[in-house]
């Protein structure tokens, strides 16, 4: 007879890792820091409002880095802002994550070739964990970047990450 055998009759046990209870609390309460660069932004603040609600998928703005776990990168990243944003990239807690959104985050968008005051990609300064193409992206494709970043964050492990 097993040393567990009839312990729990009147109890309901549920067996987990630590990796899978940290990341389902992480991936479902992923604060957004809270700030937009151009026309995509518009697209974000249409993201957070009640028609598409993605604060039901736990994303909420926070107005401080410090308290934030992804960074939304919505519209063009001049080469001014782009010491702004690696700024605030620093001053978020680890583990921390960044949503690059549309065109212009993604590769410099329509001022690629021309545009002598735009970063080509969010991705020179920071790295990036998801991209979501478009100019502007709906709110739906932003809806599945969230998701493709819980999806990520689901197949961590922060005892690896740690070590
Ligand atoms: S990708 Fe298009 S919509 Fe988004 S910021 Fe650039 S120009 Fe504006």
């Amino acid at each position: 007879m097993g040393l567990l055998n009839y312990r729990f009759e009147h109890t309901n046990v549920i067996l987990t890792s630590i990796d899978t209870l940290f990341n389902w609390a992480r991936l479902s309460s992923l604060w957004q820091m809270q700030f937009g660069l151009a026309c995509c932004a518009i697209e974000m603040m249409a993201t957070s409002a009640s028609h598409f609600d993605s604060m039901r998928f736990g994303v909420i703005p926070r107005a401080t880095p410090r308290q934030t776990d992804v960074m939304f990168v919505a519209g063009t990243v001049t080469i001014k802002m782009a010491q702004r944003i690696k700024r605030l990239y620093d001053q978020m807690p680890e583990p921390r994550y960044v949503l690059s959104m549309g065109s212009c985050a993604n590769c410099g968008g329509p001022y690629w070739e021309h545009g002598y005051h735009v970063l080509k990609g969010v991705d020179r300064i920071i790295p990036v964990d998801v991209y979501i193409p478009g100019c502007p992206p709906r709110p739906e494709a932003l809806l599945e970047g969230i998701i493709k970043l819980q999806e990520k964050i689901r197949r961590e492990s922060l005892a690896k990450k740690r070590s």
